[in-house]
């Protein structure tokens, strides 16, 4: 068997409104579960994912979860510092938490930017498509021209619930990030 010999560390940030399900996602994606009772946590947690991108690649992801926060609208520069990547997270339930997603942009690229100067590549997630109350992602055109306007990367409709479009996600991340090296 060979051996990966490239092996890349980068750290994801994980950024939204409160309550979109950012912690969620996360465990979703790192623990193979989800519980509707979470606690909201304090402070910064990380939780790690390995991949095995492709037979020579392995690419972990450190994922950043914020609590508490969030409900400010922003982020420290500290927070930010070396990450390659973002996610940034909406409820489809909730028009507000959409709204405030080019806030979350405009702080991110405000505060963070690749070594290369380039922004960091973000995507951006439709979180809790399995509630069927899609207000706004009835309208995939829409949905393309504003990532296009704010510079997403791109988009996805997920479910942390029902295990929907996260790693594809995430695999859509980490191939830009791959891309921009
Ligand atoms: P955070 O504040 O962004 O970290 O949000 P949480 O992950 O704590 O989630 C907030 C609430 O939304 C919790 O009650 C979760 O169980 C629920 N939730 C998160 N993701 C989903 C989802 O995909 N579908 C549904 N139906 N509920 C979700
Ligand atoms: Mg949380």
């Amino acid at each position: 068997m060979q051996t990966p010999h490239k092996e890349h560390l980068y750290k994801l940030l994980v950024i939204g409104d409160l309550g979109v399900g950012k912690t969620s996602i996360i465990k979703r994606y790192v623990h193979q579960n989800f519980s509707s009772h979470y606690r909201a946590t304090i402070g910064v947690d990380f939780a790690l994912k390995v991949l095995h991108w492709d037979p020579e690649t392995v690419v972990r992801l450190q994922l950043w979860d914020i609590a508490g926060q969030e409900r400010f609208g922003n982020m420290t520069r500290v927070y930010y510092r070396e990450a390659m990547g973002a996610f940034i997270v909406f409820d489809v339930t909730r028009p507000a938490t959409f709204e405030a997603v080019a806030k979350w942009k405009n702080d991110l690229d405000s505060k963070l930017t690749l070594p290369n100067g380039k922004p960091v590549s973000v995507v951006l997630l439709a979180n809790k498509c399995d509630q069927g109350k899609d207000v706004l992602m009835n309208n995939g055109l829409k949905m393309d021209q504003f990532c296009k306007e704010h510079g997403f990367v791109g988009w996805f409709e997920t479910s942390a619930k029902e295990n929907i479009n996260i790693d594809e996600a995430s695999r859509c991340l980490v191939k830009h990030i791959l891309a921009n090296e």
